[in-house]
């Protein structure tokens, strides 16, 4: 088994029948979790970064079929934060010791070019030492181009699956996998720093599709990949599948890692919604990233992609003094900085 991770660490190709096996196979995954802890350690240390995430919209013009936010749900109840009040989200985040603000949202079409590009500008005016991620799904590259000369410096937009008839399954024949693709590689190429992504266990994924995500993310080189279980929502025409499990999640985090030793890899809200431990789990198994909730938190409820988010303890930015101490059990530190990747060679 040590061999296959010291391959993938040294940036080695697998065959199909060693990641099924690394995947599937039955080993010890304490072995694995234990072999991306030390690769995470030898670049970053103990730290753990946090992120304010601000979720500023959850109108969508998209129908992704897992999301309860996508624009068949009629029973969502919508809202979409000002201008102020993503800046007061920001300042409460400042004092509280974040140094990155996450902007994640639907594709919500009040959005403009000009009034993101607004937001993006003041918040680094206010907080030149803050990095500014931007998460609202695929937009024009001119789009891109200009909230980057704004001053946004990261842009999350998860592939969510690297097979493209996986990602048909997922999705109206209007989202298409290679409009995902095009966009990935323009915020690559525009200079962000670009996270990718995929659910562990959505409906129809099998272990040839994580094939497919792991051989992706080592073409693409992302420098965040975001990972989470699969979590139904009611409302959504996947409402009775399964959603993904613990281990499983685990485990892709804990290859990713290897796959990308200096990648961001966040231990996801869904992995804490899905088990009490999932976070701390995360962490020991490769993660070195939490985004607590920021959002007023009037709104919390409202930004419902799954059922049972978790957005209230530790997952609120105001459970964080909670979170440290577990991270800190956990046998990390939650450090205040802006928490770049650190630079390929
Ligand atoms: N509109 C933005 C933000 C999407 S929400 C975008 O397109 O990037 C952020 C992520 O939540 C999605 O990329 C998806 O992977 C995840 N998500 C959505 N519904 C989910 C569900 N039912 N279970 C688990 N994760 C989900």
């Amino acid at each position: 088994m040590t061999d296959l991770t010291d391959r993938l660490t040294a940036g080695g190709e697998l065959s199909d029948d060693e990641w099924r096996f690394l995947i599937d196979g039955s080993y010890d995954r304490q072995i694995l979790f234990d072999e991306a802890d030390k690769v995470r350690r030898s670049h970053y240390g103990t730290d753990v970064y946090i992120r304010g995430l601000i979720e500023i919209s959850n109108f969508c013009r998209n129908d992704c079929l897992y999301c309860g936010i996508r624009r068949s749900n009629a029973d969502a109840s919508r809202y979409r934060l000002t201008g102020e009040e993503i800046l007061a989200c920001c300042e409460r985040g400042y004092g509280l010791g974040f140094r990155t603000f996450v902007l994640q949202g639907g594709e919500d079409s009040y959005h403009t070019t000009e009034w993101v590009g607004k937001i993006v500008s003041h918040i680094k005016e206010e907080y030149p030492d803050c990095a500014v991620t931007l998460s609202l799904g695929e937009r024009p590259r001119e789009d891109y181009k200009s909230w980057h000369q704004a001053g946004a410096d990261r842009y999350l937009l998860r592939h969510e699956t690297a097979s493209r008839s996986h990602y048909e399954k997922l999705h109206p024949p209007d989202q298409t996998y290679l409009r995902r693709m095009e966009c990935l590689r323009d915020l690559k190429q525009l200079g962000y720093q670009t996270g990718a992504g995929f659910m562990v266990g959505s409906p129809f994924q099998g272990t040839e599709e994580l094939i497919s995500d792991m051989r992706f993310l080592q073409a693409f080189q992302p420098e965040m990949v975001g990972i989470g279980p699969f979590i139904p929502h009611h409302d959504t025409p996947f409402a009775t599948y399964p959603a993904g499990g613990l281990e499983r999640t685990l485990t892709m985090v804990a290859l990713t890692r290897l796959t990308l030793p200096k990648a961001l890899i966040p231990a996801t809200t869904a992995l804490g919604t899905i088990h009490p431990q999932g976070r701390e789990l995360g962490l020991r198994a490769g993660a070195n990233v939490v985004m607590p909730n920021l959002s007023p938190e009037n709104v919390r409820g409202q930004y419902s992609l799954y059922d049972n988010k978790a957005c209230t303890g530790q997952e609120a930015a105001e459970g964080l003094a909670a979170l440290k101490e577990t991270v800190a059990a956990a046998g990390y530190r939650v450090v205040v900085s802006r928490g770049d990747a650190v630079q390929t060679a």
